[in-house]
């Protein structure tokens, strides 16, 4: 623990109020400017002191202070994801020009995740200003090269498998906005992260994905959001990726 990760863990607290505002007005075309912060039951305006991230939920013990609805446990469950993964990544980063790609990655994919959950979208408004922006930061990092193949191989891989789905069963199986988070991982870093995150999401999306439909019993045509699943194992990728692929060298050099 230092400063920096203090200082990079107070940030994603008030950046994760700033995500469930984009949770909440990207998928409904709201601004996400203007107007200010507001109850979605009675409108009210929100003062400054009832938007402190965490404390004003828990100080109004998680409701309203005009007309008393209850606030979904998700706007501080998201704010304390944030601030804590935002305080591990500086730790884990340091002062790095990294550390600016990896929070506004773990940003996207946090938003990205819970708008999938709650509405099973993944939102054009940011897929795109994503790839854009891991395009960008690979330029300016590492290898455009690597991140421009990662996003066309990304999006075409997903591409494929779903007109393959279509032409074998009739059905969508995946959606356009999966398509276009596997682009934006593979922008943010590069084709070779591409492997283990469509292998990671798919085995355990397909294990959890089983589990829950017993458990809901809505059949085997529910839909499940598989965006979670690639932004978490994007997430795995991006702070172990190299350990694991020292690893699977490491393990494939044995056996050769
Ligand atoms: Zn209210």
């Amino acid at each position: 623990m230092n400063e920096l990760s203090l200082l990079c863990g107070i940030l994603g607290l008030m950046v994760g109020s700033f995500a469930n505002v984009c949770v909440y007005r990207i998928p409904r075309r709201e601004s996400i400017a203007f107007p200010g912060s507001h109850c979605p039951t009675c409108s009210h305006a929100i003062a400054a002191y009832d938007n402190i991230p965490l404390i004003s939920w828990l100080m109004l013990r998680g409701r309203c202070r005009h007309c008393h609805a209850p606030i979904a446990w998700r706007y501080p469950l998201l704010e304390l994801l944030m601030g804590v993964s935002w305080g591990l990544l500086a730790v884990h980063f340091g002062a790095t020009a990294e550390l600016a790609a990896a929070l506004c990655l773990f940003f996207l994919l946090w938003v990205l995740s819970v708008i999938d959950l709650e509405t099973g979208l993944l939102p054009n408004a940011l897929t795109w200003p994503g790839i854009a922006a891991g395009l960008l930061f690979s330029w300016w990092l590492g290898s455009w090269q690597d991140a421009l193949i990662g996003a066309l191989a990304g999006y075409g891989l997903f591409w494929s498998i779903a007109r393959l789905f279509l032409w074998l069963t009739g059905r969508e199986g995946m959606g356009h906005g999966d398509f276009k988070l596997l682009a934006m991982l593979g922008a943010f870093m590069g084709w070779q992260a591409l492997p283990f995150i469509v292998l990671v999401s798919s085995v355990v999306g397909a294990l959890l994905g089983s589990l829950f439909l017993l458990l809901s019993k809505k059949g085997l045509r529910a839909e499940i959001p598989f965006g979670p699943y690639l932004a978490a194992a994007g997430m795995i990728w991006l702070v172990w990726g190299e350990d694991l692929l020292g690893w699977y060298l490491h393990v494939a050099g044995l056996h050769a």
